[in-house]
């Protein structure tokens, strides 16, 4: 048996009325609220599943996405670690002007790729800068180097190039044409030139020049003119270059390069140079032509020339003979000469042999003939043959003279006379001047002679002397 209790029934009571229609339906809405709770909750964990599912952090370089990461903090130390790692390649601090983030975005899944192509990506997107410096020549930016100093020292280094190159040189002035300035810039490190290529660019301008063969038929004239360029242009750029004596093969360059910079330089030098000496000569009545004696050997002198010159780096445009200083004077060379200067005999070795009046046999000599002192010499002749003086000088006697016929007496000065006899014409007069060669008159056979010959004497101070050692 069962039964309930008062409590029991009580309780059972508001039970059944649970059950009841009312009941019933309060309990169905309790069941959807918590189902639809359920519900929500379900869909809200999925919609948070799913959204960070496809949430990801892009790296946006000047509004461009370059690369997803997980979160902020992996997309932050991505281009932190990126920026140290060049600041540690090219030994300074980074910088880059581009602006660069880390921002959220949704992803479609399978499009999530995050992982190892970031920094490549950072690498190929991201500018960077190093602190460096650019030259500005006549406000144009020109030369970028690693630093501020290492430019004002390349400058410096030009300068100095060109207001120093040559020995003992005194600088009147020095100036540089442009305006050349070093600012500090932040560069591309690929832009920085090496000192060599800067040096080469401020002094030459141009690094390569193209070459030119010099072929057959070509001038320098002709080469300007098949490449546009002027003469003077071409001849700028081959300083070493002769344009007159141009040979097939040689190299001609063809770009004139323009320096960057010209540094002119004003500068002062002094050359000590050689003096000639003069040589004087003093007359020795006593001594034959074509003899000398030196009564003191010559010596150059040394003088001091100073110049005052111009150079645009480093060659000579201009250059002016400012004064000369004798430093030690020539010593003159004396030479004694003998002043028988019309006559040289053959032993002395002179160059004053007479000529030959007539050509022919000599048919007598000078000297002994038997009992006979032949004073002269006789050569051999057809009447009429021209007779030519022996050297240039004065007729002093042009006649009849006994044995000697007609006869012509010629005074070549210094005592040396020749004599002509036995002429059969005679074309010059006493007082008459003579040259050397010159026709005087004709071969005859007038005064004691036995068949037309000429009679040639040779006298010196008065006294015959052996023609053939003064004749040519
Ligand atoms: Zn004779």
């Amino acid at each position: 048996m069962y039964t309930f209790t008062k409590e029991q029934l009580l309780q059972k009571r508001p039970h059944q009325r649970r059950i009841s229609r009312s009941e019933k339906s309060k309990g169905k809405s309790t069941k959807r609220i918590i189902s639809v709770i359920g519900l929500l909750l379900i869909i809200l964990i999925i919609g948070v599943w799913l959204h960070k599912a496809n949430t990801a952090y892009a790296i946006v370089v000047n509004g461009q996405e370059i690369a997803l990461v997980e979160s902020r903090v992996e997309g932050d130390n991505a281009v932190k670690e990126f920026l140290d790692l060049k600041s540690e390649e090219f030994g300074r601090e980074v910088i880059t002007p581009d602006s660069i983030e880390v921002e959220q975005v949704q992803v479609n899944g399978k499009d999530k790729m995050f992982g190892a192509d970031i920094s490549e990506a950072l690498a190929e997107k991201i500018t960077v800068l190093i602190s460096g410096a650019v030259i500005v020549i006549d406000g144009e930016e020109k030369i970028i180097v690693s630093s501020k100093d290492a430019g004002e020292k390349l400058v410096k280094k030009v300068e100095d190039q060109f207001s120093n190159n040559k020995k003992d040189v005194s600088i009147i002035k020095s100036e540089v044409k442009e305006k050349v300035e070093v600012r500090e810039k932040n560069v591309l490190p690929k832009n920085i030139v090496d000192e060599g290529k800067a040096l080469q660019l401020l002094t030459v301008g141009t690094e390569k020049t193209v070459s030119h063969e010099v072929a057959s038929g070509e001038s320098l004239w002709s080469i300007a003119k098949d490449n546009n360029l002027k003469m003077e242009e071409l001849i700028a750029a081959n300083p070493s270059i002769d344009p007159d004596k141009l040979s097939i093969g040689d190299k001609i360059n063809l770009v004139k390069a323009e320096p960057m910079m010209h540094v002119t330089c004003v500068y002062e030098y002094s050359e000590v140079k050689e003096t000639p000496f003069e040589t004087q000569v003093i007359r020795d009545d006593d001594m034959l032509r074509g003899k000398e004696k030196v009564k003191q050997e010559g010596k150059k002198g040394t003088k001091e020339f100073k110049y005052r010159a111009v150079a645009v780096n480093g060659s000579e445009v201009d250059k002016q003979f400012l004064a000369g200083t004798v430093i030690t004077k020539p010593v003159p060379k004396i030479v004694e000469r003998g002043s028988k200067t019309l006559v040289a005999s053959r032993g002395s070795g002179g160059s004053g042999e007479l000529a030959w009046p007539v050509s022919g046999q000599i048919t007598s000599r000078f000297g002994y003939r038997g009992r006979e002192y032949h004073t002269g010499l006789d050569i051999d002749g057809s009447t009429g043959d021209p007779i030519r003086a022996a050297e240039g000088g004065k007729v002093i006697f042009s006649g009849w003279s006994g044995g000697y016929g007609r006869m012509i007496k010629i005074d070549h000065g210094s005592g040396l006379q020749t004599w002509y006899a036995h002429l059969s014409s005679s074309k010059v007069s006493t007082g008459d001047k003579v040259t050397r060669g010159e026709v005087i008159g004709a071969v005859g056979s007038t005064g004691r002679s036995t068949g037309s010959h000429l009679h040639l004497e040779v006298r010196i101070n008065g006294s015959a002397v052996n023609p053939l050692r003064y004749l040519n």
